[in-house]
């Protein structure tokens, strides 16, 4: 067993004897939570070995402090800190996504109205560059743009080899209540006013059809009467439309989506009851991994966040209902917590908004994926909302450019990677994962 400075130091090797300048991945333990590609390109690179990088290294009580290696799973981590009464702040629904990958790609929960994402709770990262430097990245420090451009640029500006972030109180369960709406002003009403008054400890919602909205609103209870779990026969998002109130376990609460948000497979009643209990996101994702090459790309569902600013979320709904129209839909209330350096002038001079809603199209078949997507990047940039870039990806590198912060990104990636072994945002994200690497 290696310390972290071994570990460390192994992949500061490997990166320093390379040769050539041909881009490398990273190999992890767990499966990856972007959604599967089958031409993605980086299949065939050269992997750099991240995986025993899985370790909690310190849970600190008294400060609420976390420090741990990128592939520790949120699972792992909320299983080791719920011990002492503490859980990080945001905790994706999926139970094998991990730290790294939830600073470096995307991380949103029922916590982010109020907290934003998992990287607006980190205070200090370590980064390896990809000449095999070793960079303590914090907020305030030398390395700070380093520190904010870390955050959804899919590990394209260096290694994330340890994380030291916020964890928050909590309860031993989860009390939530499904407020029940026929409008979308009605739903936007309720969930401002959360907003506002930040009254609940968590909050998101799904949309069953134009006129049946559900807000569940969630906190930390010391006792429960009944609790239920969602890890076999039951799904979440179906029993927000028939229940009024659920009491889970604090760690069922956090992972109720893990079968699938709004599309959970097994679906039929006997595929749960025979294989629900052993197959999760995480064996699906595997599967699909393992027989990709068998697979055609249009069996793969749609699983798409869009971030629409509040302000523009009637708008929005209009549009998705007269082109789209496909139900039922996430609903994540999130917090823009500060002007991202990530996001460029032009975005922030057309989007004053704090609050944004992920709206989150899980499951949708389609098989005109690249017209699908490209109409829906166009509707983003009139309305001033974002993508997360884990699906299909078509934006023209102009257009792209026009939200992702070119200039900031240059800067860091002159610093952290200027032979672009990493690849760049734009080709990694928009065309290496569609298997157009050139
Ligand atoms: C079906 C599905 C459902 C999802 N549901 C949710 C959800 O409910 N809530 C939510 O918040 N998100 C959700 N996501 C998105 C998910 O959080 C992001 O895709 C996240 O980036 C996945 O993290 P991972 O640990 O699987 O990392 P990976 O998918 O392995 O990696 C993501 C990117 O980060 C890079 N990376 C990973 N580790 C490091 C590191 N140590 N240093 C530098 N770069 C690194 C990788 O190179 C890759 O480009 C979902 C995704 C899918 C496909």
């Amino acid at each position: 067993m290696l310390n972290h400075e071994q570990k460390v130091n192994r992949i500061i090797q490997q990166l320093k004897s390379r040769k050539g300048t041909s881009p490398v991945s990273l190999r992890k333990k767990t499966v990856s939570h972007e959604v599967p590609k089958m031409k993605d390109q980086r299949f065939f690179d050269e992997k750099i070995d991240v995986s025993d990088l899985d370790d909690i290294i310190k849970i600190d009580v008294e400060s609420k402090i976390c420090i741990a290696e990128p592939g520790v799973t949120f699972v792992d981590l909320v299983k080791a800190t719920t011990k002492y009464n503490l859980v990080p702040i945001v905790v994706p629904e999926l139970k094998t996504i991990t730290i790294g990958g939830a600073i470096s790609g995307c991380s949103i929960e029922s916590m982010s109205y109020m907290y934003g994402g998992f990287h607006d709770n980190c205070l200090e990262y370590e980064i390896i560059t990809a000449k095999g430097d070793l960079l303590i990245c914090t907020p305030d420090n030398e390395n700070s743009l380093i520190f904010e451009m870390a955050h959804g640029t899919f590990g394209t500006v260096g290694i994330i080899s340890k994380i030291k972030f916020r964890l928050i109180e909590a309860k031993p369960f989860v009390k939530v209540i499904y407020q029940k709406f026929e409008t979308l002003e009605e739903y936007k009403t309720a969930i401002w006013e959360h907003y506002e008054r930040k009254d609940v400890d968590f909050m998101d919602g799904i949309i069953h059809s134009p006129s049946e909205y559900v807000l569940s609103i969630g906190n930390f209870v010391n006792e429960a009467p009944y609790t239920h779990n969602y890890n076999w026969m039951r799904i979440y998002y179906k029993d927000s439309k028939r229940r009024k109130e659920d009491y889970l376990k604090t760690i069922d609460y956090f992972f109720r989506y893990d079968k699938g948000v709004t599309n959970p497979t097994p679906k039929s009643f006997l595929g749960r009851l025979i294989l629900g209990r052993f197959i999760g996101s995480t064996e699906l994702l595997k599967l699909v991994k393992i027989f990709r090459r068998f697979i055609p790309e249009r069996m793969i569902p749609i699983t798409l966040d869009t971030f629409i600013p509040f302000s523009r979320a009637t708008e929005f709904f209009q549009w998705y209902k007269k082109e789209i129209n496909f139900f039922p839909l996430w609903c994540v209330p999130y917090k823009i917590r500060k002007k991202y350096e990530w996001l460029t002038d032009e975005f922030f001079d057309k989007t004053k908004d704090e609050l944004f809603l992920d709206i989150a199209i899980y499951g949708m078949k389609n098989d005109h994926k690249e017209s699908f997507y490209k109409m829906l990047e166009k509707e983003l940039m009139e309305i001033g909302g974002i993508k997360t870039l884990i699906s299909g990806n078509y934006y023209s590198e102009s257009d792209f450019w026009k939200i992702w912060n070119k200039r900031n990104y240059d800067k860091v990636k002159q610093k952290t990677d200027p032979d672009n072994i990493f690849r760049d945002l734009y080709t990694k994200t928009c065309k290496t994962t569609r298997g157009v690497d050139y």
